[in-house]
């Protein structure tokens, strides 16, 4: 890890970008300020490089609600434990969320027992084996607009097969997003560059505006990091705030219109609860009535089991995806490691646990 730190520390860019933060964080004085990202991928930068250590004290970097298997509530899951136990079944789905502990057991449980629950690397190969067996092959969909255009391609390429469909756990971020600006008290955003590049700049603008608070789409270099974290920190106090397109060279103000349309054609907006925050409006991509034959909830009579609020829950990763580090957790290096995860941050190498844990000094 510290020859990480070295590598940006003795760049000639990274050292200019870095005396350039510190001497902008002199106009803030004693005040800290919060910057929160909302991307596993820049999490995983920022703690490989050490980047937190490298920057002026009262700059504070937080993680966010940017981990999609780690957004994806126990009760979600639960529906596809619930279809894995049935005759006929063939389960597929990617690694991480194979190993997310639910109160009632994970997926990989499920298989150890016998269910047939296989991990694939793209929902093209969930296709091939419909294609291929009797057997009904429900595809458990997860992640944001990045992977949502993937599902939405391989719905439509579907067509007749009768014995495909999926569960989609898909998220749009920009609920989530606008839920921290409203109530957390943050400073800065980083917004995540690969979802600006299927989506645009304009929904990032949009947050930007209505709450004047400063977004920059950022790159997953050190650099593009701190470029943006500079680029905030400059505009942050003006008047009004705008969403700063620090990755240029990659996201186009219009985004992948291919992609866009794909997810539009394919999907439409449901209420859902994501972990840690709560039900967000309209956040949730199910498919559209035309595509409901390949909608695994309809398809199967799922119900999502109803969890209490008192119920207990000894992890914390509610609190970690709103900003809380790892190691005020208990469990955390203890109970809760990545051989033995006791919730979905500490599975996913995009989940803040599993990424403190790894570069713990
Ligand atoms: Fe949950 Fe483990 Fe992270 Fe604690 S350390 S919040 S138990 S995943």
């Amino acid at each position: 890890q510290k020859v990480y730190r070295d590598i940006v520390a003795s760049d000639a860019y990274a050292r200019q970008l870095l005396d350039a933060i510190e001497k902008e964080s002199k106009r803030f004085n004693e005040r800290k300020l919060k910057i929160m990202n909302f991307c596993g991928t820049h999490e995983n930068t920022i703690a490989k490089y050490s980047l937190r250590s490298l920057l002026p004290p009262n700059i504070q970097l937080l993680s966010g609600p940017g981990c999609p298997v780690c957004v994806t509530p126990e009760e979600e899951i639960a529906m596809g434990l619930e279809l894995a136990t049935r005759k006929n079944v063939i389960i597929t789905t990617f690694g991480d969320l194979l190993r997310v502990p639910t109160r009632w057991g994970s997926l990989e449980q499920c298989r150890l027992g016998g269910a047939d629950v296989r991990i694939v690397y793209d929902i093209s190969q969930a296709l091939d084996l419909a294609r291929k067996t009797k057997a009904e092959v429900v595809h458990f969909a997860v992640g944001f607009e990045t992977t949502a255009p993937g599902t939405a391609c391989a719905i439509q390429e579907a067509g007749n097969i009768e014995n495909f469909s999926i569960l989609s756990s898909h998220r749009i971020t920009s609920p989530a997003m606008e839920y921290v600006m409203e109530h957390s008290k943050m400073d800065i955003l980083l917004c995540p560059g690969h979802v600006a590049m299927v989506i645009g700049t304009a929904p990032f603008e949009e947050l930007a505006q209505k709450y004047n608070l400063p977004c920059v789409i950022s790159g997953f270099e050190p650099v593009d990091i701190l470029q943006s974290i500079l680029q905030a920190m400059c505009q942050f106090g003006k008047e009004s705030s705008t969403a700063i397109n620090q990755y240029e060279n990659v996201v186009k103000t219009e985004g992948n219109p291919l992609a866009k349309k794909l997810i539009e054609e394919t999907f439409t907006l449901k209420d859902a609860t994501w972990r840690g925050v709560g039900v967000l409006p309209e956040s949730r991509l199910v498919c559209r009535k035309e595509y409901s034959r390949f909608d695994a909830e309809l398809k199967f009579g799922l119900t999502m089991p109803q969890i209490k609020a008192t119920e207990e829950n000894a992890c914390m990763c509610g609190d970690v995806l709103m900003g809380m580090a790892p190691r005020y957790c208990p469990n955390f290096g203890g109970g809760c490691r990545p051989e033995h995860p006791a919730g979905p941050c500490m599975v996913t190498g995009e989940g803040a646990c599993s990424i403190a844990y790894i570069n713990r000094g």
